[in-house]
């Protein structure tokens, strides 16, 4: 307790030195008053389910909470009754209030008693409801402890959804703040996520993204509860799992995975064509001592070796990965063996960062920070690096079919989507050419014609994908 006490003291002292480090923004806080039916309790699930996605905590009182959301029911009039009389106590304990349910269908009666209602939205309009949120208390995303892309902010489509299985990490990575956050792993009951993805599949769901802070750490806590679904017991395992969820959604894509030899067992899934062949494994660095600092999970010495496995048994596999350049004691003989390791590992996708200080983090107090012209200097040589690898990857594509999955149609007969390779917002796109009799979130075959360093284009070919 005192050497933590400690630990805890010298971070403060070196943010209080630095005042640099990135400091952690407040998430918003949503209240929520649900009425009706079980159905009505269904959406309020599913909206609040978003809003925790999007970087949203809860409220349990109207105190606490920047915006109130009445969900309401108008089956009957009593029924709307009381939900009139919900609206107006969360006008008065609150003010900030949008109402969202069946009474969504009144909107001009809700108004005339209540003007100051900041907006109306209809029962089952999710997109709506949680945009609603959004405008009134805008969410503070942090890059450092939230698994979505600051762009997915946006409203998430029907066609795609994130789907969480856990919560917390039981590693102690030293330039990450997430367990001292958000605790210790916690998985959700397997039952329970199959659930919801089929929920979110009779909704439109076409593409599920399975995200935590440890995809692969999945069920360790929960090893010895298997649950019944579907007349069958699922274990709480990675493996049965993204099993389970290839036979409810046509894509499914597995983020935040680390290289434990049980990975493996995932890659045939993936050649069987259950699991999109798409890993994102956030490596973060490649030489042993900056991996040994970073105290990162999975440092295996024999990543590469299985990673040429991989692809003899799942030759399409992508591999989408991030890295830290400028880390503490990070040397220029580090670095170029990070940049020969990318030589040989050939990645599909690489995100780099530059190493920040982030508040509360231990690696604030490592020796050697690197001088932010050299992080500088090395972020261009990384970026440098992969895009050229990037770019030759997607050139070996011209000339294939590949099945891709529409985002956008446009009004000039163009539309943008993405291949398996390609999760949204993080990585790149495929812009075809006489496209507009496509709707968003058909998966359809398209023949590439040309591609850059990010991005394809292609014609779609008769016949679905
Ligand atoms: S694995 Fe490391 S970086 Fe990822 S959440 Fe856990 S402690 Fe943070």
């Amino acid at each position: 307790m005192a050497q933590a006490h400690l630990e805890k003291r010298s971070d403060l002292d070196y943010v209080r030195a630095h005042p640099m480090a990135t400091k952690l923004p407040t998430p918003p806080r949503v209240g929520m008053v649900s009425l009706g039916c079980p159905k009505n309790l269904v959406d309020s699930e599913r909206i609040l389910t978003q809003l925790r996605a999007d970087g949203y905590q809860m409220s349990p009182d109207y105190a606490g909470a920047d915006v109130v959301l009445v969900n309401t029911c108008g089956f009957l009039d009593s029924a709307k009754e009381e939900s009139l009389e919900a609206i107006g106590e969360a006008i008065k304990e609150n003010g900030r209030v949008i109402v969202t349910g069946c009474m969504g269908k009144e909107a001009e009666a809700i108004r005339t008693r209540f003007p100051d209602v900041l907006a109306i939205t209809g029962a089952h309009e999710y997109e709506q409801v949680v945009e609603a949120v959004h405008a009134a208390a805008p969410a503070n995303l942090s890059p450092y402890i939230d698994l979505i892309p600051d762009a997915g902010l946006k409203l998430t489509p029907r066609h795609y959804s994130y789907l969480k299985i856990s919560e917390g990490c039981n590693h102690r990575c030293s330039f990450c703040i997430i367990p001292s956050l958000r605790g210790d792993l916690v998985s959700r009951r397997p039952d329970a996520i199959l659930r919801e993805a089929e929920k979110l599949v009779a909704a439109g769901t076409r593409e599920l993204l399975v995200i935590s802070q440890d995809t692969s750490a999945y069920g360790i806590d929960i090893r010895k509860e298997p649950r019944m679904w579907k007349g069958q017991e699922v274990v709480p395992h990675m493996t049965d799992l993204a099993r389970e969820l290839g036979k409810i959604a046509p894509w499914v894509r597995l983020h935040y995975v680390y290289p434990y030899p049980h990975v493996d067992q995932v890659i045939p899934l993936m050649a069987e064509g259950l699991v999109l062949p798409y890993l994102d494994i956030p490596f973060q660095h490649a030489a042993p001592s900056v991996l040994r600092r970073m105290k990162r999970p999975g440092n295996d010495a024999k990543v590469l070796q299985r990673i040429h496995q991989w692809r003899d048994i799942c030759p399409d596999i992508a591999i989408r990965s991030t890295f830290v350049v400028g880390f503490p004691g990070e040397t220029e003989e580090d670095f170029e063996y990070l940049l020969d390791w990318l030589d040989e590992a050939q990645l599909d996708r690489v995100g780099a960062f530059r190493f920040e200080p982030v508040e509360g983090a231990a690696a604030n107090a490592l020796p050697d920070h690197v001088p932010e012209e050299v992080k500088e200097e090395r972020y261009a040589r990384i970026m440098e690096k992969t895009a050229a690898i990037s770019a030759a990857k997607l050139a070996a594509k011209v000339g294939c079919t590949l099945p891709v999955i529409i985002d956008a149609v446009d009004e000039e007969g163009g539309a943008t989507g993405r291949s398996q390779a390609d999760a949204p917002e993080i990585d790149g796109e495929v812009f075809l050419r006489d496209a507009g009799h496509l709707s968003v979130g058909d998966i359809v075959k398209v023949e590439i014609e040309d591609a850059d360093e990010h991005d394809l284009y292609g014609v779609p070919v008769t016949g679905n994908a």
